[in-house]
């Protein structure tokens, strides 16, 4: 006779695995079912940015708030290094300082800063051109190294808290108390289905009904500049995008502005964060293409837009290109993530606004509470 579990997760990215981690903390049976050897998909291939300052006002940033506090205690103890904290978002455009104003009026400034251009350049060894105005402060973000991260998390998730993890293993039914596998009959008594943007292999009619698209994201990790930043870096082109600030009238005028000046960055969707890892080198993107299988072919065109868009914020050249990659994440016009009940003691969570790693646990908490009542 098999181990019957309370929980059956399915996929294991950082949706599923903050599934699986927060019902074994609260002493459940858990197993955590991954199609590949090892998590491979959007939650080993982004920045790592556990992201607040920014996210879309009231449950988002709620949500966020919540699973930085989480990831900022279980990163400790699992093992993984935290790289930098915060966030620093120049500003080269009066309009793009009133956003910034605007943006500290409401309550998702709290604990945040206008610095000075001058203050920015102290921070950051000189970065910034001429045409620098000031600067974003937020101390609430952190950072990890998601593809050391992921795989730690999980391996974590085994020794500490007792999760079964089968790897190589497709989900075919996720119907309790017994779920069809390519490795056999898995009894459960409750399943959480993270499929991430696996649309097809698990109700699929389900997922469906939401219109899903998938949005295909361009990265590159550039060579050690010779310094460490104290946070992570963004930029103008941020403010029009992260829906915290782009939903506050004053964007309304930047991005006007901003796409007179720059429309085939708006064209490839792209903005910039930078990341800094243990070795020095950046972690840098990105751009977004939006289709329903947006497939392998990134344009190089988004990759330049990513690179001038580092030399115009932060007035010299990026280093050279040491790495490229591109993701993909599950997306809809209408939400940021959802949770379906497509039948008794199941749920779907597919997190559709490219936020994943910073709403994770926040998103776990309350659909664990919902499904199995006592989170
Ligand atoms: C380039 C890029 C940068 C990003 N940057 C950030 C960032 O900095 N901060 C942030 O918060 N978010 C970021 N995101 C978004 C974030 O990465 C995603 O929201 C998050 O990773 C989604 O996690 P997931 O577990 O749902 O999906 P995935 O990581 O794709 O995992 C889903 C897993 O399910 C498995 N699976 C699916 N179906 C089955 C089945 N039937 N049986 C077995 N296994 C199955 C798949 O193999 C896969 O491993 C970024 C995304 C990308 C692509």
């Amino acid at each position: 006779m098999g181990k019957v579990y309370d929980l059956a997760v399915i996929g294991g990215g950082v949706i599923g695995l903050a599934h699986a981690i927060t019902a074994a903390r609260q002493g459940k049976r858990v197993v955590l079912i991954e199609r590949e050897r090892r998590a491979n998909g959007a939650s080993i291939r982004n920045f790592g940015f556990i992201t607040v300052t920014g996210q879309e006002r009231g449950a988002s940033w709620a949500l966020a708030r919540r699973t930085r506090d989480v990831w900022d205690d279980l990163a400790p103890r699992a093992g993984i290094a935290v790289e930098h904290r915060g966030l620093l978002v120049s500003a080269r455009s009066p309009e793009a300082i009133a956003v910034i104003e605007a943006f500290l009026a409401t309550e998702m400034g709290q604990g945040c800063d206008l610095i000075t251009a001058d203050a920015f350049r102290r921070a950051t060894y000189g970065l910034g051109g001429a045409d620098l105005h000031g600067a974003l402060y937020s101390p609430h973000e952190i950072r990890v190294e998601s593809r050391d991260a992921i795989p730690q998390l999980t391996r974590w998730a085994h020794e500490a808290l007792g999760v079964d993890i089968l790897t190589e293993t497709v989900a075919f039914s996720s119907l309790p108390p017994r779920l069809e596998t390519s490795r056999g009959v898995i009894e459960a008594g409750h399943v959480v289905v993270c499929p991430g943007d696996d649309f097809s292999t698990l109700w699929p009619d389900r997922i469906a009904a939401y219109g899903l698209r998938r949005c295909r994201l361009s990265m590159l990790r550039l060579a050690d500049p010779g310094f460490r930043l104290p946070a992570a870096l963004m930029s103008d082109l941020s403010l029009t995008r992260y829906t915290g600030y782009a939903a506050l009238p004053e964007a309304a005028v930047l991005k006007a502005k901003l796409i007179a000046e720059q429309p085939r960055h708006y064209a490839n969707g792209v903005h910039l964060i930078v990341a800094q890892g243990a070795d020095g080198s950046l972690i840098v993107g990105d751009s977004h293409h939006y289709d329903d299988l947006p497939g392998p072919f990134a344009p190089a065109s988004a990759e330049h837009d990513i690179l001038d868009e580092y030399a115009r914020a932060f007035g010299r050249a990026a280093p050279p290109v040491l790495e490229r990659w591109v993701g993909t994440y599950a997306s809809a016009d209408d939400r940021t993530w959802l949770v379906d009940s497509p039948a008794e003691n199941v749920r779907l969570v597919i997190v559709t606004g490219g936020t994943g790693a910073s709403t994770a646990f926040g998103i776990a908490e309350q659909v664990l509470t919902n499904l199995m009542g006592d989170a």
